[in-house]
C-alpha cells in the first residue's frame, strides 16, 4: 500500500539541521520502536515532508532536504525582542533561579491575546533578548528515515483529522 491522503504512516526518522556549509546537527531521532504517526494530508508538518513521503510504502527508506522557506520559515530579526529584565522579576521581586538561561522557553500573550513561546537568547546586563522564531527557522532540514507500516485511516481517523490507538490520540 502505497502512501497517499488518508492513509495512516508509521515511521521512523533522524532528523538533522544543514548549517550554509553542509554541516549535520543532530536534532531529533525518532526510533522503530516508538515510530511517528501521521495522517497523511493532516499532519500539520511541512507540506514538503508530506510530499517526499506520498507513493512509499513499508520498509521503503528515504533521505532528502527541505530548504528553510519549505519547513519553518526564514529566520527573521524582526522577531527578537529587547525587554526589560524588570519583567521577569515575579517571584518575590526576583528572576526565579535559572529563569534566563540562554535557550529556555518563556511564554507569553501577544496582542491578539494568543500564547506564543519565545525563547532566552541572551541577557545583556539589565537587558533580556527573546527569540520568537521558532527554532527550526532560518535552517535547512534533512530528513533520513524508513516507513514501517501504511494502512487506511478509519472514517473516525478521517472524521477527527488524526490518528487513534498506541502512538496516537487516546479519547
Ligand atoms: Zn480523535
Amino acid at each position: 500500500m502505497k502512501i497517499s491522503d488518508g492513509k495512516v504512516v508509521s515511521t521512523s526518522y533522524t532528523l538533522y539541521t544543514l548549517s550554509p556549509d553542509d554541516e549535520f546537527e543532530l536534532v531529533e531521532e525518532v526510533g522503530e520502536e516508538e515510530p511517528m504517526l501521521y495522517l497523511a494530508g493532516h499532519s500539520g508538518l511541512p507540506p514538503q515532508f508530506e510530499e517526499n513521503l506520498n507513493g512509499l510504502s513499508a520498509e521503503d527508506t528515504y533521505n532528502f532536504e527541505i530548504a528553510p522557506e519549505d519547513a519553518f520559515g526564514e529566520y527573521y530579526d524582526d522577531n527578537v525582542v529587547d525587554f526589560s529584565v524588570e519583567m521577569f522579576k515575579i517571584e518575590d521581586g526576583k528572576v526565579p533561579a535559572g529563569f534566563l538561561e540562554p535557550g529556555n522557553p518563556i511564554p507569553f500573550t501577544n496582542d491578539d491575546g494568543a500564547r506564543i513561546q519565545g525563547r532566552v537568547k541572551e541577557v545583556i546586563d539589565d537587558k533580556v533578548v527573546i527569540d520568537f522564531n521558532h527554532p527550526l527557522a532560518g535552517k535547512k532540514l534533512k530528513f533520513e528515515g524508513k516507513i514501517i507500516s501504511v494502512r487506511d485511516a478509519s472514517p473516525e481517523e478521517m472524521d477527527h483529522g488524526h490518528v487513534h490507538g498506541p502512538g496516537g490520540h487516546h479519547h
